[in-house]
């Protein structure tokens, strides 16, 4: 009998409240940290207490943490293993245990917990880190074939440009160990998958590069739970496992088709709707609304993949609720407020998909006379001010056109594009200096009225934040 997600969930935070962790619910995946748009790891929530601002109340604890990583946007149904939303199981040490402790309970819950086999395990640390290097070889007894020294990319975690950070140390599952140890390749997904990381934070890094050490060690770690759950459900995927499988099912059901039949095309969609309902109804349970700026951009651009995916393997009509509710089915006991703002989540959900679905269909029909024009004309490349107009007037995100034109082998004139937008920018500033000039008293009075500090806060930095 495979453990269930919520097992799994369940056994790590267990395993860590035995050796006098605090258990804490996850934080929201609005961050209170201005510097980033969502909440990227398990560590965020508690970066004032790595920078010294904040006395933790406890100094272990273990959560797991609801995440949203962007930067993965096109990675979703491409590898195996990374999505945009998923939970990152962490134990942190506040100044507390530090190196040995920490990866000495790393291996406990890995090979005693979950029952990974030793033979299936390898492990990376940081090319100059030889005291860890030492205590997996010494104190674990890991060969030393399978411990491997790597670079700053891999195992050099840092929350972004500034805070803090330090080297890390992570534990990798090798699906094939009779490929030998003389081949091992950490890049090779076809062969492991990083589940683990453990890091070691001890430093500050500032605005220019510098880092400092911190008051105090600290232990930062996160296990994917998707992933943990891919391995011990044996499945081909993050997607396959219960966590995210039954949402899949049901778009799959609502377009009349079997993920275990499709073509790879097909099944890409169905893990981008997969993955992307789930973040987008955890997202507006988390009171992020769809917007043109910042987080609400990231939340408007997830729900526009899901209805043009729903697209690409035929769903003619509005589906998204209906995918929603298996997602807040599958979610609720581990996260109640899910259910609880049900109605907000379905509205918001239902509201952009009809107002998308509308420019869709004018904005594709345009699109797809440009791709003839452009196709007749011989050319491989969409003009920037198609793609701006289709932007502008129709709604459609850079990306989505991109991703329509790539699907008929043409490009877009991405300079142009940017040239365009730019316009618009001044354009629309020159409207505003207008407006200030004029009203500019009755604008000093409405800003008197409403709390205005509170929000610029998040606004400012997330709508220069780049979605990607
Ligand atoms: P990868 O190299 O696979 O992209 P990462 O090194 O970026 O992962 P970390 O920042 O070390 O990931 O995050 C800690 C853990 O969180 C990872 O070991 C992994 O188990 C999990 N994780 C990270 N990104 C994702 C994602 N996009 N989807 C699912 N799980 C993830
Ligand atoms: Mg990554
Ligand atoms: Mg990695
Ligand atoms: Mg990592």
């Amino acid at each position: 009998q495979n453990l269930s997600g919520n097992e799994i969930r369940t056994l790590f935070l267990d395993f860590y409240t035995q050796r006098g962790h605090q258990i804490l619910p996850s934080a929201s995946l609005v961050p209170e940290d201005p510097t980033v748009l969502l909440t990227i790891a398990g560590m965020l929530p508690f970066k004032p207490v790595f920078l010294g601002q904040r006395t933790p109340e406890f100094n272990r604890a273990t959560t797991s943490q609801k995440c949203i990583r962007t930067n993965d946007i096109e990675n979703v149904g491409r590898t195996k293993r990374h999505h945009t939303f998923f939970e990152m199981l962490g134990n942190f040490s506040f100044g507390d245990y530090f190196k040995e402790q920490a990866i000495a309970w790393g291996w406990e819950i890995s090979t005693k917990v979950f029952g990974l086999s030793p033979n299936n395990l390898v492990v990376s640390v940081f090319e100059d880190d030889d005291e860890a290097y030492n205590i997996w070889r010494d104190r674990i007894g890991v060969k030393q074939a399978r411990i491997k020294r790597m670079g700053a990319d891999d195992n050099f975690w840092t929350s972004g440009p500034t805070g803090p950070c330090g080297p890390c140390s992570e534990i990798y599952y090798d699906f094939h160990p009779e490929r030998g140890d003389e081949n091992i390749d950490l890049e090779d997904d076809s062969r492991f998958i990083e589940f683990y990381n453990l890091v070691f934070m001890q430093y500050n890094r500032d605005a220019s590069g510098n880092l400092t050490p911190l008051q105090n060690k600290n232990i930062d770690t996160g296990m994917g739970l998707d992933r943990m759950a891919q391995i011990l459900q044996k499945v081909p995927n993050n997607y396959e496992t219960d966590l995210i499988f039954p949402i899949i099912q049901t778009a799959a059901q609502i377009a009349g088709i079997d993920y275990h039949v499709s073509d790879d095309k097909t099944k890409v969609s169905l893990k981008v709707i997969g993955d992307h309902v789930r973040a987008v109804v955890h997202m507006i349970a988390d009171e992020i609304r769809a917007s043109n700026v910042g987080r609400g951009y990231v939340l408007r651009r997830l729900i526009r993949r899901v209805v043009r995916h729903g697209r690409l393997i035929g769903i003619t009509g509005e589906f998204i609720t209906q995918v929603a509710e298996r997602a807040i089915a599958l979610s609720e006991s581990a996260y109640p407020n899910v259910r609880q703002r049900e109605a907000a989540i379905k509205a918001e959900l239902q509201r952009e998909e009809v107002n998308f679905l509308k420019t869709l269909e004018r904005g594709e029909k345009l699109l797809e006379e440009i791709i003839q024009e452009v196709k007749q004309q011989g050319k491989t490349s969409i003009s920037g001010e198609s793609a701006f107009t289709l932007y502008d007037t129709y709604g459609f995100p850079l990306e989505l056109t991109q991703e329509i034109a790539a699907e008929n082998n043409l490009t877009i004139d991405e300079a142009e594009f940017d040239a365009e937008m730019e316009k618009q920018r001044t354009r629309a500033k020159e409207a505003h200096e207008t407006i200030d000039l004029t009203v500019q008293s009755s604008l000093d009075k409405l800003a008197e009225q409403i709390n205005v500090t509170e929000f610029l806060g998040y606004t400012q930095p997330a709508a220069t934040a780049k979605v990607e």
